[in-house]
């Protein structure tokens, strides 16, 4: 099998495994990812998020 071609940057942001529509977001603040929130099409209304919560490994490298 071939490797996948890198169209892969060097910091792949991850999506929000809790709701899997936002990707997440680096801060430096506190060192972690945190999830923005994202627009609820069926409510059309923004939900936040609390994701990816506390038990998250996101360290991939
Ligand atoms: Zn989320």
């Amino acid at each position: 099998m071939a490797v996948t071609p890198a169209k892969i940057s060097e910091n792949p942001v991850p999506v929000c495994p809790l709701c899997e529509k936002q990707k997440l977001r680096f801060s430096k603040v506190t060192g972690s990812y945190s999830c923005p929130g994202f627009f609820d099409d069926e409510s059309k209304s923004f939900k936040r998020c609390k994701g990816p919560g506390d038990d998250t490994q996101l360290a991939g490298s």
